[in-house]
């Protein structure tokens, strides 16, 4: 019986520690701040209690004390709790309380540091805490708004370290701001000092406000933010907010088995993504059986076509034996495809030439006799089929997948700039609204989406998840450094 007290990082979920997140796998009742944001939850092993408490923006919020008890019923009970935190869960997150609750009951506790605010929100606005020459130390203050207020900062002395070159990190002090900028003023620091707020830092919404101390409490500034005061304040190594991306909420419509690599690499490029798995793979109608029969005699085809990663991990997941492959000769429309089967040690014999669609595998296929298996979504297009009849080969399309959709449409789709399609499945599966911009992994897809009345303004030139990606970054070029 251990309760763990995890910080959570100040939001991007990339910022959670390994063993947070081994942590939040493993635990049966994860108790969280309502700012240890969503996506870390996502997490949480399924069938997991998880309480919210702590203080609502305006709204109520649960006594400590009762925070203490749950920790301790729940550890007593030998259960696995995570008690997870934002930021780091010893800088102004009351987890020193809460480990000394857990002390005194008798109940072991462990303590897995975060990435706190105050170090995370000046790196991602570009603000070094510290620089050589520039600022030699830096000093995390709370600005009082909450229950700190035991015992009252000597805001002089800390004008003091400012004066002689320090950072100044100021946590919840949004509100008292105006209050703050005097009393540091009254200690001899200038209203010249440069002053930076990072609001919602390391999040899609992340906005960097700059000023002077003297101008900080007329600024327009809301919480939550982290407020950086010194000469460090005024350099602008500016990466997070400038990426080609930002801002930009983007939808991601694959197969949740697919939706990964996409997601990530736009993430990469500062996509707010909102993934939104319309389509999963199921068993043909016929379970599979018909996949099975085909694979079970392998030997007697000439050809095995794959257009899909899918339809390469349905017919290796049938094959018991690599060697049943034996003399068949493999071929793989697209580069998803092509590392699927090296995935699996098959380097393809045939690509398309030109462009990964059906039309170039018929036009690059050798003329048949012979037999060719073309193991297939249920909602593939006959394409590839017809074409290869018409080159004289006896061609088996199987169903090898099902695509169905799933799941209602996030109420954040509403305001997205972006939908991005992968499948032409995908685009017949979508019935939520449709942002400004429609982009597709490549003609096929996009054919699909002007078929069903969309204006395709990007069509990735290489058919991948990457391709799709810097397809859209280029289309909204870099932004303007604010
Ligand atoms: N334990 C947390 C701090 C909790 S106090 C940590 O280490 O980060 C809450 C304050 O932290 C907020 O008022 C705000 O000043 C700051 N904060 C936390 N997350 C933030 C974020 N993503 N962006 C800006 N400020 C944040």
């Amino acid at each position: 019986m251990t309760v763990y007290l995890v910080g959570a990082g100040p939001g991007d979920p990339g910022l959670l520690t390994v063993r947070g997140a081994e942590l939040l796998a493993r635990a049966e009742v994860v108790v969280h701040d309502r700012l240890s944001g969503t996506r870390v939850l996502e997490l949480v092993a399924p069938g997991a209690e998880i309480v919210a408490v702590g203080k609502t923006p305006r709204g109520p919020s649960t006594p400590q004390e009762d925070i203490n008890e749950l920790l301790v019923s729940r550890g007593r009970a030998g259960r696995t709790v995570v008690r997870l935190k934002g930021g780091d869960p010893f800088v102004f997150a009351r987890g020193g309380e809460e480990a000394a609750a857990l002390a005194a009951a008798g109940v072991a506790f462990e303590v897995v540091p975060g990435v706190s605010s105050a170090i995370a929100g000046p790196a991602y606005a570009g603000i070094p805490l510290t620089l050589r020459g520039v600022a030699t130390s830096f000093t995390v203050v709370t600005g009082h708004e909450d229950p700190w207020a035991s015992g009252d900062t000597d805001w002089e002395a800390v004008a003091g370290l400012a004066r002689g070159g320090g950072t100044v990190v100021v946590l919840m002090g949004v509100q008292t701001r105006g209050a703050i900028a005097e009393r540091l003023e009254a200690g001899g620091l200038p209203r010249d000092t440069p002053v930076a707020a990072v609001r919602w830092a390391t999040r899609p919404e992340q906005q960097t406000l700059r000023t002077t101390l003297g101008e900080l409490a007329g600024a327009e500034l809301a919480s939550p933010a982290v407020i950086v005061i010194g000469a460090v304040a005024a350099v602008d190594l500016t990466w997070f907010e400038a990426r080609p991306l930002f801002g930009r909420r983007v939808i991601v419509t694959r197969a949740a088995e697919q939706s990964a690599e996409l997601a990530s690499r736009l993430r990469e490029l500062g996509a707010d993504v909102l993934e939104l798995p319309l389509l999963r793979m199921a068993d043909p109608d016929d379970g599979g059986a018909a996949l099975a029969a085909a694979v079970g005699h392998l030997e007697t085809y000439d050809w095995i076509v794959f257009a899909s990663t899918n339809a390469v991990e349905r017919t290796f997941a049938r094959l018991r034996d690599a060697r049943s492959l034996g003399r068949v000769h493999v071929a793989a429309i697209g580069p998803a495809t092509e590392a699927a089967l090296r995935g699996h040690g098959v380097e393809p014999d045939l690509i398309p030439e030109e462009a990964a669609t059906a039309e170039w595998m018929v036009a690059t296929f050798p003329p048949g006799p012979g037999r060719v298996l073309v193991p297939r979504s249920t909602e593939g297009r006959d394409v590839l089929v017809v074409g290869l009849r018409a080159k004289g080969w006896m061609v088996d399309a199987v169903d090898a997948y099902r695509p169905v959709a799933v799941g209602p449409i996030d109420a954040r789709a509403t305001d997205a700039d972006v939908l991005t399609f992968a499948s032409p499945s995908a685009v017949r599966a979508w019935s939520g609204p449709v942002p400004p911009v429609v982009a597709c992994i490549g003609p096929t897809t996009a054919a699909a989406a002007v078929d069903a009345g969309f204006v395709v303004p990007v069509i990735a030139s290489e058919h991948t998840a990457a391709g799709l990606a810097d397809a859209l970054a280029a289309f909204f070029g870099a932004p303007t450094r604010s």
